[in-house]
């Protein structure tokens, strides 16, 4: 494939390049043997090493090492003779070392403000003649590994000394296989240019003109700059409005050409560009490529530089790299071959073959994380586990005994638990519903089908709140009436249980006289040994970290495993995240519930809802009043929970008993507020978002949000469920920053739905899955380049093509894999890790 592209490849093996680059450094120092530090004698040792992996004639390399070993005993004019004698000798074996390139050099860098002046080595690397033709590599010798070279430095390209080397890594490209994965953030495609004379508004689109006047004026009294730009292409005229970066000014000039993108808009009448992505006109690609990478740059390179180095160097290696992507898949896949993706990702021909390429590269990344969660996820299943069986009488007389009929996302949910635990294998569930769709009686249940035969459950949530609200109900749900245990059989173990019952509590574990224990992390932290732990339950469990739901695991022997969050999460990242479980969604609420009202009030409107507060609160209900910051800071305008507690308590609700709850306090200092509200000695709660998690008040029917705008989606979700659990009617008031925030789009998306699958499909969309999953498991995300982890289609697709693949070969054991089985490995060891 390689040799289509023949004309244009303008590299040396290498080890020669390098050597070629010394040499015109040596003549152009006069040779005096400083163009390595300690003489060139000194890059012998590492060099042969370079040569033998470029595979050069061993005459060669001993040829260079003689004369290179005694260059440093010779007069100047001997060492010019020597160095020209060497290189005429190489030029005999290696022809193309003798010869002026097809190609065009590299260019060296202009100086433009964006390009920091070469420093001097730099330069002389720059004034050199084109370097000769392209390496000797055996026509159709397609090496079948990634050749070693490709971890060559980029010292190695022509025109690249150790400074660019140096920014060049700043911007992640240390090899020569890292320039390959360097992407162009966008594409200019002059194909689709138009002349200004036929824009519309409305359009996005680029065009390029020359700049005809460049103006700068005030405006807001003085607070701000608008820099003013006519831009005209012989068609037409355009106008460009840069705010607030004064320095443009400086930038642009009169006469230059300029290539322009952005969205027309209309002011007064007139078309106008606000704030558009511009570069200057790069005529030379323009000419040669249709569509042109645009890539991220940093000081010291411009984009025609990086360009055009960009351009030599994929052309020549793109070809050459290994494709770890076993054939079969790659057919089957319908995708393209590595090789040709490579470079089209950089230079495209078409739209089309673009589009093939990041399709290409995108389901490489897909296709590693998935074959390491099924990985994972066969390995759970392989371990044997306890069956647990139970009549259909037994299960329906315990549903019967419940307060209430469970609904049918329940119902599903505790039959599939029920197969799970019969089926010999270790369950590994996770159980996503919404806030308050009652998933704790799920676990009640399932934790029934356990104890009723004799082993243990453990319960473990992120705070003592919780888990006393859990130990409540399954108190209620299995110790009651009709109930399978014993109230002494059901315990409770949090930090702040005395010492001497946890004495107890352990010792009832140990002897297995307790059936199930819930608490905190107090579970893996304390000595606690279970007799027989055969299940194991973690509520919400975005709270948790790895090891300590591994922690949990292992004080049974492969225990069931159930693990539940009400952070609905899109099932394209679930697919990802959570890949090695099995997913199980409810996706209803009981019935009864009334869908949270909600309303976006303007700032100045505040007044109406402390009345609607105090209106609720009249009728015996309870509300929230949420907050985004503890402190007033100066940074951020935001209303202050500490502040605001004051005002509230004293001015605006005199007469009501008020409760303040935020992340500084201790959590039994928290914990006591909550309970404190719980039990309705509070009427409000003010409260940064530590409520976020899991709390069940049933009487809190108002939840009045504060800075709302400074909320995400799922965020802003999470505060409402925590109203809207009782049968009654219950009210969400949201109340932004700035009046101009009331049309904020997340305001109104929740406005319009209390749907939380569909509001996490739209905060993915608005905020890219890193900031969906927050920091903690963000490094999904960070590692793709190519690929979206909201694309769905992409990831079912690669979904199932590992598996069929691990189906054929489980252990990528077959020569044909053999590739691929290195890849995957290379993948997994350097970070992702576990996830369940
Ligand atoms: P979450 O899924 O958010 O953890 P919970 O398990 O805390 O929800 O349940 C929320 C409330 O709904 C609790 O008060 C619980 O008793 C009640 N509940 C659960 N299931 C039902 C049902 N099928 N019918 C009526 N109320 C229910
Ligand atoms: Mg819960």
């Amino acid at each position: 494939m390689h040799k289509t592209h023949h004309d244009k490849i303008i590299f040396m093996q290498p080890s020669l390049e390098k050597l070629r680059k010394y040499f015109r450094l040596e003549r152009e120092n006069g040779y005096n043997n400083t163009a390595i530090i300690g003489g060139l004698s000194k890059m012998l040792d590492y060099w042969e090493g370079e040569a033998r992996t470029d595979t050069l004639s061993e005459e060669v390399i001993q040829a260079v090492i003689q004369r290179l070993r005694s260059y440093d005993g010779l007069a100047p004019q001997s060492r010019a003779d020597a160095l020209k004698g060497l290189w005429k000798r190489i030029a005999d074996t290696y022809p193309e070392a003798g010869q002026k390139a097809a190609g065009a050099p590299p260019p060296r860098p202009r100086t433009t403000p964006e390009a920091a002046p070469a420093p001097q080595p730099q330069r002389q690397e720059q004034e050199v003649p084109p370097p000769p033709g392209r390496a000797d590599l055996a026509p159709g010798a397609k090496t079948s590994a990634t050749p070693a070279a490709l971890h060559a430095p980029l010292t190695v390209l022509q025109g690249v000394g150790p400074v660019h080397a140096r920014t060049l890594a700043g911007l992640g490209m240390n090899t020569l296989g890292d320039m390959l994965y360097y992407f162009p953030h966008r594409y200019e495609d002059y194909a689709q240019l138009k002349p200004i004379k036929s824009i519309w508004y409305g359009e996005q689109l680029t065009v390029i003109g020359t700049i005809e006047s460049v103006h700068t004026r005030p405006i807001r009294g003085g607070k701000a700059q608008i820099v003013e730009v006519v831009l005209s292409d012989g068609t037409g005229a355009l106008r460009l409005n840069f705010f607030n970066q004064a320095w443009m000014a400086n930038r642009l000039k009169a006469g230059e050409q300029y290539s322009v993108s952005g969205k027309v808009q209309q002011y007064l009448g007139r078309l106008v560009m606000n704030n558009p992505d511009l570069e200057p006109v790069d005529v030379e690609s323009l000419n040669t490529n249709r569509i042109v990478p645009i890539y991220s740059l940093t000081e010291g390179i411009n984009q025609k530089w990086l360009r055009r180095l960009m351009l030599h160097a994929i052309k020549y290696w793109a070809p050459l790299v290994a494709d770890a992507l076993p054939e079969s898949v790659r057919q089957s896949a319908g995708l393209v071959p590595l090789g040709e993706a490579l470079l089209n990702a950089h230079f495209p021909d078409s739209q089309e073959k673009l589009k093939a390429a990041r399709a290409r590269l995108a389901f490489d990344e897909i296709f590693y994380l998935q074959m390491g969660v099924l990985r994972q996820k066969r390995d759970w299943k392989s371990m044997e586990a306890r069956r647990f069986e139970v009549s259909d009488e037994w299960l329906k007389d315990r549903i019967a005994a419940l307060p209430f009929q469970l609904t049918s996302a329940q119902e599903r949910a505790v039959s599939e638990i029920r197969t799970d635990l019969g089926s010999g294998q270790a369950m590994n569930r996770l159980l996503q519903g919404d806030v308050g769709s009652g998933k704790t009686v799920v676990a009640a249940l399932a934790s029934a089908m356990i104890v009723q035969s004799g082993a243990q459950a453990a319960i473990m949530s992120p705070t003592s709140i919780l888990a006393e609200q859990h130990y409540r109900n399954f108190l209620r749900l299995l110790a009651g009436e009709d109930g399978i245990l014993q109230e002494g059989q059901i315990r409770l173990l949090i930090g702040d249980t005395p010492e001497a019952e946890k004495e107890e509590i352990r010792a009832g574990l140990a002897a297995n006289s307790i059936k199930i224990v819930i608490g905190t992390h107090a579970l893996i932290e304390d000595p606690v040994v279970f007799q027989d732990l055969q299940f194991a339950v973690i509520d919400e469990q975005h709270r948790f970290g790895v090891d300590q739901r591994a922690a949990l695991r292992s004080k049974g022997t492969s225990p069931h495993l159930l693990v539940m969050t009400a952070t609905p999460i899109p099932r394209s990242l679930a697919l990802t995240l959570y890949g090695d479980l099995d997913l199980l969604v409810m996706d209803e609420m009981p019935t009864g519930r009334q869908p949270v009202e909600t309303h976006v009030l303007r700032p100045q409107e505040r007044e109406r809802a402390y009345t609607m507060v105090r209106g609720q609160i009249a009728e015996g209900k309870q509300a929230f009043i949420i907050y985004p910051l503890i402190e007033e800071s100066e940074k951020i305008e935001a209303r202050a929970a500490v502040d605001d507690y004051e005002t509230l308590s004293k001015e605006v609700f005199p007469k009501l008993r008020l409760g303040l709850l935020h992340g500084r306090m201790k959590p039994d200092e928290k914990d006591d507020v909550m309970l404190k509200f719980r039990d309705r000695k509070y009427d409000i709660l003010v409260s940064t978002t530590v409520v976020e998690v899991g709390v069940d008040v049933p009487n809190a029917t108002m939840m009045l949000i504060e800075g709302a705008d400074r909320f995400g989606l799922a965020q802003l979700h999470q505060l409402r469920g925590r109203v809207g659990r009782g049968s009654d009617q219950s009210y969400c008031l949201l109340i932004p920053t700035h009046e101009d925030a009331t049309e904020n789009e997340r305001l109104q998306a929740m406005v319009e739905s209390n749907d939380g699958f569909l509001l996490a499909e739209r905060d993915l969309q608005q905020r890219g899955p890193g900031e969906f999953l927050g920091t903690r498991q963000s490094g999904y995300a960070s590692g793709l380049r190519m690929a979206s982890l909201t694309d769905l289609a992409l990831i079912e697709k690669a979904r199932a093509q590992a598996q069929s693949l691990f189906e054929r070969d489980a252990n990528l054991s077959q020569p044909e894999h053999s590739l691929l089985a290195e890849a995957f490995g290379r993948f997994w060891g350097t970070g992702a890790g576990d996830v369940s």
